[in-house]
């Protein structure tokens, strides 16, 4: 995770052969992938408005927080509009149940699921997930046993949505977020160091 970083903090983490770089803000996303060498990975982690889709379609490889409706359908419909094919998502989790965090409680996912139709634009690929804000080992744990049950679930149920993928884990849970089953961590601090501003 490299937001609030400049690029050429970035670059410097490029030179030292990261390719994958994830941003939670659309534009701050573009404006560094301008000035980047363009075999970078780009990630959209965090909250995605509506109104900024037509932007990021096409610029990034996966988008990790689809989480409702309406995103669905505007996703397909700039997608349409743009020729563009196929557009790799994963839906984030509200796995703490915290009314600040964004992403789609865990009984909802089944129906937003639904929504997205077989031939649709969109392949979901798994799940994103943010821990709930605590320092407990054993709460952390658990809401990521939860995500991964939850994961499970899905493949059983949508077997034409691939659910290999699962986003969960950051500087402060990275580890126990690979030993519960996580495959893609999501690393800000740890790589480039604290963050002096809020992202
Ligand atoms: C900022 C951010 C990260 C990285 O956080 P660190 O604690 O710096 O590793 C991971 N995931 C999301 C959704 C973020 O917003």
């Amino acid at each position: 995770m490299s937001k609030t970083f400049p690029s050429s903090v970035v670059q410097e983490a490029y030179d030292c052969g990261i390719r994958e770089f994830g941003e939670n803000k659309v534009q701050e996303l573009l404006s560094k992938k301008k000035k980047l060498p363009g075999d970078i990975r780009w990630h959209l982690i965090g909250h995605l408005q509506t109104n900024k889709v037509k932007q990021v379609l096409g610029e990034v490889v996966l988008i990790h927080s689809l989480d409702r409706l309406s995103l669905v359908r505007e996703i397909e419909r700039q997608a349409e509009k743009k020729g563009i094919r196929q557009v790799d998502c994963l839906i984030q989790v509200n796995i703490s149940r915290e009314e600040s965090k964004f992403g789609v409680l865990p009984e909802a996912i089944g129906p937003l699921v639904e929504a997205v139709s077989r031939d649709s634009v969109i392949k979901i690929l798994g799940l994103m997930g943010i821990a709930p804000f605590t320092e407990d080992e054993q709460q952390i744990r658990e809401s990521f046993r939860m995500i991964r049950r939850v994961q499970d679930e899905m493949r059983s149920k949508f077997v034409f949505h691939k659910w290999d993928i699962l986003s969960i884990g950051m500087t402060q849970d990275y580890c126990w977020a690979i030993e519960e089953g996580g495959n893609l961590i999501r690393i800000g601090s740890a790589v480039f160091g604290a963050r002096s501003i809020q992202g």
